[in-house]
């Protein structure tokens, strides 16, 4: 028999239970006795769908207050000094502290460092190794939620995050810590685990090593063999090691060889690979086929995904084939069946966490030539639908797209050229300041959004609110005495979504929640068709802000890539075509805003680094096509119009040429807590164009110095010529307080006021 297996399930709950809870907890609304019932109940609950499902893998430990990351760190026993752990079982208290920091009881401790899992928008807990690092099996959480699951009546197969992986996501604290002698400390402790699982009645364990698709170094490779040899020694658990979010390349010849019982593969992904694996899987070895997709919201094809396993079964016999989705569906919402808002049609093309379940059933038994035909039939009829909807395909947008010539992606002259002409026009001083877009989101902003949802205002009414709004914002922008205005963003929910609802193509679910990090959940658009703007999408307010000025108002868009990165992308084109015709509609947009008068124009691209390739080799068509992008969205405006960007992070070195390439005649950066390091990067390409490294941090309630701020500056000028230097915050200041803004901001202008007075005179005269 062909087995149905899942890797993972959604651990927030349908209703976002999960985060309720956890936030009543933080806030002290809650007891550790009543988080402890809840969480016991929704994983009865989940345990329950999937084995109703006909799932007969079904995964414990899967689930996690914060984070799976986190949960390994606790596991064995990584605690930071800071956090003053005693040793034993590692507490609630303790685990929290360090997702989120402690500042209470007379301790206050900072939290550890999060950064994205993979491709994808969860984030992770950063596993912190020194050379004092030492491990010990510090949580019986694995082992708890097994028998949990076996008083359930189901014998799960636990899933941990793999010795290699764990390593490989960490950063080495001190120079005297090295990764082999911590790989020698961590097996032991995996071992152990594995004892204590059998001994609870376990008879398979699923351990994850995403980073087998990774570029690995040969140490790495050694390791893997190393504890693999040892964690097979350990007990008599079957082994399933996962890899997932990609294709194993270089690394498959190494995952085959591993003292191992199983070996899953991510086929949505990297569908190609299955020949090379069904070659290099040593007989008698279970294959587990990733057929389903565990980060989108798409109904499989369930005859294309029976085929595969068909594929698999006769080479190697069903006994050893498992059908599961293609990684943790810890990436999918929860379930359709929870979405009111959806038509009917669209959501017979969709499937959230709980109809994958069946989907991988359908397949299993399908491979196992047990089809169900009437499921099948009715499969193929929504797929066949979905492909020749006219929802879909909108023929104006696909002429469009073939016409999108050379000529399209790039603006008129070259950027010293339009320096040239934006000067006069602009009339800015040198050292020009300016903020990235919003201002502060008070709770009277969010109240008459929602009451303009609920309908308890009428357009004209919140219309109102929003001009008021934004000519307050307007003035004070004029007091504190910036040279470039924005209008505030007081009309948008979020830098994606206000644009995913005024275009073509787009849907929103009313509870298509996924996890990002500990309780935070996103709920991104889903793009389900060609992209196209029926109407001007900001238009109105920008014009509106300009005609309160006699500044400079800069118009605000979020970029191509960024829209396309945070939401749920369709999957029958290449994401790059998706892109582009984002990039039309944009393009249409920065047309229209010059047409109203507008003449600087910024399009955010906050999510262009988020979305390279997990290999190196893989970056550059990346770069091409989404530099691409960007290039289509900007160049529809004369040389007379100033294009902005903004990116709100550090690290740019890798990817300095694509940067350039975009060609924004100004791009604005985070540097404030680098210290401005990551001008380097700029600088040593010498990045012909403009750039407002950011001047401080916005993430942080704190009111910067202005000396601060001309410290800083000093520094760029080192570096930069004055005329390339802009003088902004690090992001937007939609999450701050009026009460922090204001001085912050007068600060920051002050300080480019004395700097320019610094400047050599023929530099200001130059001016
Ligand atoms: N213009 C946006 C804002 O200021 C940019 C946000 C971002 O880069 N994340 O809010
Ligand atoms: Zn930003």
């Amino acid at each position: 028999m062909v087995t149905a297996s899942n890797l993972g399930f959604p651990r927030i709950g349908a209703h976002r239970e999960l985060k309720k809870a956890v936030e009543a907890y933080w806030k002290g609304g809650m007891s550790e006795g009543e988080l402890m019932q809840m969480s016991k109940d929704l994983r009865k609950t989940h345990w329950q769908m999937q084995k109703d499902a006909g799932i007969e893998v079904i995964p414990s430990n899967d689930f996690s207050f914060y984070d799976q990351v986190l949960d390994t760190i606790a596991m064995v026993g990584a605690v930071p000094e800071r956090y003053n752990h005693k040793g034993g079982n590692i507490n609630l208290e303790t685990y929290f502290a360090m997702a989120r920091g402690r500042q209470s009881g007379g301790v206050d401790v900072v939290a550890m460092e999060m950064t994205k899992w993979f491709d994808t928008n969860y984030h992770y807990i950063v596993p912190e190794f020194t050379k004092n690092t030492t491990f010990t099996l510090s949580s019986s959480k694995a082992v708890d939620e097994f028998k949990e699951a076996k008083e359930q009546g189901i014998t799960t197969r636990p899933v941990v995050l793999g010795p290699l992986t764990f390593l490989t996501l960490g950063k080495l604290r001190d120079e005297e810590a090295d990764w082999k002698t911590l790989l020698t400390g961590l097996i032991p402790v995996y071992a152990e685990l594995l004892k204590q699982l059998e001994a609870a009645g376990a008879e398979s364990i699923q351990i994850d090593e995403p980073c087998l698709v990774l570029d690995i170094c040969e140490g790495t490779k050694e390791g893997f063999k190393h504890a693999y040899a040892e964690l097979s020694k350990a007990s008599g658990l079957k082994i399933m090691l996962a890899t997932y979010f990609g294709d194993l390349r270089d690394n498959l010849k190494l995952a085959c060889e591993l003292d191992i019982d199983g070996l899953h593969v991510d086929l949505v992904r990297a569908p190609e690979q299955l020949d090379d694996v069904l070659a290099a899987l040593p007989a008698g070895k279970a294959l587990s086929l990733g057929v389903i997709d565990g980060r989108n919201i798409w109904r499989a094809n369930l005859q294309e995904a029976s085929d595969t396993v068909k594929r698999a079964v006769a080479e190697r016999g069903a006994d050893d084939i498992l059908v599961g989705p293609s990684c943790s569906l810890l990436h999918s919402p929860v379930d359709l069946d929870n979405e009111p808002k959806l038509d009917d049609e669209l959501k017979s093309w969709l499937a959230f966490a709980k109809q994958k379940l069946h989907e991988i059933k359908l397949i299993a038994d399908a491979g196992a030539g047990n089809k169900d035909s009437a499921a099948f039939e009715e499969n193929r009829k929504a797929l066949e639908a979905r492909a020749s909807s006219d929802r879909i395909h909108n023929a104006w947008v696909k002429e469009r797209m073939g016409s999108i010539s050379d000529g399209m992606k790039n603006r008129k002259s070259p950027y010293e050229t339009r320096a040239k002409v934006q000067k006069p026009i602009l009339g800015l001083p040198l050292l020009p300041t300016t903020t990235i877009g919003s201002f502060p989101q008070t709770q009277e902003v969010r109240q008459a959004r929602a009451r303009f949802k609920k309908g308890e205002l009428t357009r004209e009414q919140y219309d109102e609110f929003l001009e008021k709004e934004t000519t307050n914002c307007i003035r004070i922008q004029e007091e504190i005495g910036l040279d470039v205005l924005v209008h505030g963003e007081f009309e948008r929910n979020d830098m994606v979504e206000y644009f995913g609802e005024k275009l073509s193509g787009f849907a929103f679910s009313a509870n298509g929640w996924v996890q990002s990090y500990g309780s935070r959940c996103v709920k991104p658009p889903i793009i389900f068709g060609d992209v196209s703007r029926p109407e001007p999408m900001t238009v109105r307010w920008a014009e509106f802000a300009q005609s309160q000025t006699e500044l400079s108002m800069k118009g605000m868009l979020t970029g191509p890539v960024t829209i396309l990165q945070w939401s749920f992308v369709r999957n029958d084109q290449p994401e790059s075509e998706t892109c582009q015709q984002i990039a039309l509609a944009i393009r249409d947009e920065v047309v229209d805003l010059e047409k109203a008068g507008i003449r600087i124009i910024q399009i955010d691209e906050a999510a262009l680094r988020e979305g390279l390739p997990l290999r190196k080799s893989d970056w550059q068509t990346y770069l091409n096509w989404a530099v691409d992008s960007f290039r289509i969205a900007a160049s529809g405006v004369e040389d007379t119009t100033q294009i902005h960007t903004h990116m709100c992070y550090s690290e740019f070195n890798d990817i300095i040429e694509g940067v350039a390439r975009m060609d924004a005649d100004v791009i604005s950066i985070e540097t404030s807590r680098s210290a401005m390091e990551l001008l380097d990067a700029f600088v040593s390409f010498k990045y012909p164009n403009e750039i407002g490294p950011g001047v401080y941090d916005i993430h942080s309630p704190r009111v910067p110095k202005q000396s601060e701020m001309e410290v800083l500056l000093e520094k760029a000028l080192e570096v930069l010529k004055p005329e390339q230097i802009w003088v902004n915050p690090d992001c937007g200041l939609k999450t701050r307080g009026w009460a922090e803004v204001r001085p912050a901001l007068e600060a920051m202008v002050a300080a480019a006021k004395a700097l320019r007075e610094r400047l050599p005179d023929d530099i200001r005269a130059s001016a």
